[in-house]
Parts: C-alpha cells; sequence; structure tokens
C-alpha cells in the first residue's frame, strides 16, 4: 500500500470531487448489492465530467454502465436537452443502474447488449455520432470497443477510456497469462499508432492501494 498515493487521492478528492445524494448512494448500493468495487473513484468520476463538459456535449455514450456511478458524474456534463446513452452487458448490472439514475431519467438511457459486436444495432437512427464517449468495459474487449466507438464518433469528438495501467505487472510487458493486462498493453500500443486520434494517457491514483493507473484522452481527429 502507498500511504503516500492514498493521502493525494484523498486530499484531491475531499477538495475537488465531492459526491452528492445521488453519487453517494450509487456508491453505497453498488456495494451492498454485491457488485465489484470497481467503478471510477470520485475524483475520476470528476476529472471525466469535467473533461465532458469542455465539449458542451448533447450526446454521450458510455460503454459498460455497471451501477451507473460514472453514469451519473457524466449526466451532469449534458446540456438540459442532451442524452446519455449507457452499454451494459449484465441485465441485472444495467437494473439496478438504472435505479441509481432515476432521478436523471430524462437525460439517461441505459440499454442492455455487447457493446464490442454491434455496437450501431443498439442505436436508434440519429442518436449517433456522439460528442464524447467513454469506454470502461470489459478490458480484453478495448479494441473492439474502440473500433465501435470510432463508428459513431465524429472528427472532435473525445474518446475517454478508463484503465489503461493494469494491476500488479510489469509495464508493458505483463506475464503473457495475464489476458486481461496482456490485451490493455496490446490495446495501448494500438491508441498511440491510432491514425484517427491524438491521445495521452493520463494518470490517476486508483483503489485501497493508492496504486497507479491511467485514463487515457482521446481526440478523434
Ligand atoms: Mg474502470
Amino acid at each position: 500500500m502507498d500511504d503516500r498515493n492514498c493521502s493525494i487521492k484523498d486530499y484531491i478528492t475531499g477538495y475537488f470531487a465531492q459526491e452528492d445524494h445521488a453519487l453517494k448512494h450509487a456508491h453505497e448500493n453498488s456495494l451492498a448489492s454485491g457488485f465489484p468495487d470497481i467503478h471510477v473513484p470520485a475524483h475520476i468520476g470528476k476529472l471525466i465530467y469535467l473533461l465532458a463538459k469542455l465539449k458542451s456535449p448533447k450526446k454521450i455514450l458510455e460503454i459498460g454502465t455497471l451501477g451507473g456511478y460514472s453514469t451519473l458524474w457524466l449526466a451532469r456534463a449534458l446540456s438540459p436537452d442532451g442524452k446519455i446513452i449507457s452499454i451494459e452487458i449484465d441485465p441485472a448490472h444495467a437494473q439496478i443502474a438504472k435505479s441509481h439514475t432515476a432521478d436523471f431519467a430524462s437525460l439517461v438511457d441505459i440499454r442492455i447488449g455487447n457493446a464490442a459486436k454491434s455496437l450501431a444495432s443498439l442505436l436508434h437512427p440519429g442518436e449517433a455520432p456522439f460528442d464524447v464517449i467513454f469506454i470502461d468495459g470489459e478490458k480484453a474487449e478495448y479494441s473492439a470497443y474502440l473500433e465501435q466507438a470510432l463508428g459513431v464518433a465524429l472528427s472532435g469528438t473525445v474518446i475517454l477510456i478508463d484503465n489503461l495501467i493494469p494491476k500488479g505487472e510489469a509495464v508493458d510487458n505483463p506475464n503473457p497469462r495475464n489476458k486481461e493486462a496482456s490485451a490493455v498493453y496490446t490495446f495501448n500500443r494500438e491508441l498511440a499508432a491510432h491514425p484517427k486520434l491524438e491521445t495521452i494517457l493520463c494518470t490517476t491514483i486508483v483503489g485501497a492501494s493508492g496504486r497507479i493507473d491511467a485514463l487515457g484522452i482521446a481526440l478523434v481527429k
């Protein structure tokens, strides 16, 4: 455990990323419902909210809803006539996420489906393109999500991608048996060289251990 990193995370969260009632409820009820504790921490919720808000978005797409915690942060970045469509593969997760985002029902649309296979089939005519896309689903599917996301993006779309430094592995040289970490590092190479994107990985501090992770921030050329 890195105590100094934890202190820095708590310091930033305390001053800059306080949760309101809806966010607190989503966090606590996700844990009580037996969800893994893997949604974005509050300070990264605030970061994706602000990055999204810079675009004055009308349309946001999220891939990987889980309990709707990051959905709530992103919904706040929308203009009043905006909409966030969030795709979740697990119907049980989607149902709980709907209850967590009920106060924002006019802005939030949670759909069940596999965004890695055919994202377009989960959207209605006119819903794409999106101003902001947040990817935070199955790590092994990140390449597929990105390809699908680019199909519903335009020049200027901001694509945010969570968890790009895998836990507990040598950087850029993970144990090949760790399929998830291997997939993320392979994805990062693809991201760095992608001809349609300008990208940076922004380091973040996550988890009770205070480990370093990264949020990818990509702009579609
Ligand atoms: Mg994540």
